[in-house]
């Protein structure tokens, strides 16, 4: 099997670093082995870097290419709005279209607003939550990720050694200079336990419950069966709003997300990532009741660039075929036999690893015997072997993420799936001891 080198990306992210910190313009792309990489192009479920290297890709831009990089709805769609109108500071039909798709593919959206980040998507449900509440307390989950702003960056990713006590886990700063009066109101819990939520709400302070309710950014973790239900019913018995953030499993799970796939409808979703395939579009849907306060003034939703038009026609193009009968089945089936793959290759090597999640998102965990229920299980995964992993299946032209997820696109077929088991077969390799 022929190996690809870096060198290249290698020489300009250091040449960058002299006027761009890093080399990159997010945390996330820093840090990577072998070297945060540089591309020319992308097609299909391909990305091409400046080495020459065709590269199977799983990141999929962290979620958003569910489509792939080059499909032609969009892409036309794109190109016919650029000509007519780039950014009005005012609505359009396709703005109004979209909302319309959004309201009619996710079960808890009876209005949307759209927003350009996932990020400000959250920052507006907690905000909105705590208007309609008159409440200040936050309740959010260790492992559980919902941007970079200060108010969300607690817990996400604690260091064993600053965990605390499991039923109250410690509120860890995810970044040096995070303002720590930010955390005041945000108290951490371990995800997947009822009980304590139960429990914790009966006090009747806390404006709003925040989760993925698909575990994503810390390992593939389904809610145990009744997890979702019994949080839906105390947050309903203690008028506490109940927020999916959905950015990751929005559309990407099912046209419905994970409330539509797992039958358990929140007040509030936050969306972003796949709804535009590559367009900065994000946005909060919900109960109409609570979204409509947005509409009397006094709670503030800002943003140049909302609902810009070029993203909008990106967004309608998306969900229209989103929407189309069969999708979502396809992806599922092909993912299924990739997941299936990776387990039985690691398994004849040897290697004590679990394969969970969905397959259109994915989680693989070395060193690890049984799936994951919360946080602190996936601390016991092999995160170093796992790097050596993705570096050998980056060297046979698969790019697959650091931390274990993978993401599948409509473009990821038959043939890109049997190419990606091939490298993954000789990849694990590097696994078995000398
Ligand atoms: N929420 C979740 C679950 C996410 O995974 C992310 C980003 O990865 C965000 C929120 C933040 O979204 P953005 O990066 O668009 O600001």
């Amino acid at each position: 099997m022929t190996r690809c080198s870096f060198d290249r990306s290698r020489q300009r992210i250091a040449e960058a670093s002299r006027i761009i910190p890093g080399g990159v313009s997010s945390h996330f792309r820093h840090g990577v082995s072998p070297t945060p990489l540089v591309f020319e192009r992308a097609e299909g479920a391909c990305l091409f870097d400046i080495d020459g290297n065709r590269l199977i890709d799983y990141y999929l831009a962290l979620g958003p290419m569910i489509l792939g990089h080059t499909p032609a709805d969009v892409i036309a769609a794109v190109q016919e709005q650029a000509g007519r109108g780039i950014l009005f500071g005012g609505q359009s039909e396709l703005e109004f279209e979209a909302a319309r798709l959004v309201c009619e593919m996710v079960p808890c959206a009876e209005r949307v607003r759209f927003a350009s980040s996932g990020s400000e998507a959250d920052q507006l449900a907690l905000r909105l939550s705590r208007a309609v509440t008159g409440r200040s307390k936050v309740l959010k989950f260790e492992g559980h990720y919902h941007g970079w702003m200060d108010s969300v960056l607690w817990s996400v990713a604690t260091p064993s050694e600053q965990l605390g006590p499991e039923a109250r886990p410690s509120r860890f700063a995810g970044s040096l200079g995070q303002d720590a009066s930010a955390g005041e109101n945000v108290e951490v819990l371990p995800w997947n336990q009822a009980e304590l939520v139960v429990e914790r709400l009966k006090r009747g302070d806390v404006a709003a419950v925040i989760m993925e309710p698909i575990m994503c950014n810390s390992g593939g973790i389904l809610p145990e069966p009744g997890y979702l239900e019994a949080v839906r019913a105390a947050c309903t018995e203690t008028g506490t709003v109940l927020i999916f953030d959905e950015v990751v499993t929005g559309f990407r799970v099912g046209p419905g997300g994970a409330q539509g796939r797992l039958g358990v409808t929140p007040d509030l979703a936050t969306f972003a990532k796949a709804i535009a395939n590559g367009f900065s579009v994000a946005a909060v849907a919900g109960r109409a009741d609570l979204m409509d306060r947005l509409a009397g003034g006094g709670i503030l939703h800002g943003g140049t660039y909302n609902a810009q038009a070029v993203a909008m026609a990106a967004t309608v193009a998306t969900l229209r075929r989103l929407g189309t009968p069969g999708t979502y089945e396809a992806m599922e089936a092909r993912g299924r036999r990739l997941m299936d793959g990776i387990d039985q290759a690691l398994k004849r090597a040897g290697i004590t690893a679990t394969v969970t999640g969905l397959p259109q998102i994915f989680h693989v965990a070395l060193g690890m015997a049984e799936p994951g229920r919360h946080y602190r299980d996936m601390l016991t995964s092999d995160r170093q072997a796992y790097v050596r992993l993705t570096t050998a299946l980056l060297e046979r032209g698969v790019r697959a993420l650091e931390r274990g997820a993978w993401f599948l696109s409509t473009e990821h077929d038959d043939a890109i799936v049997d190419q990606t088991l091939a490298a993954f077969e000789d990849a694990v390799s590097v696994l078995k001891p000398a």
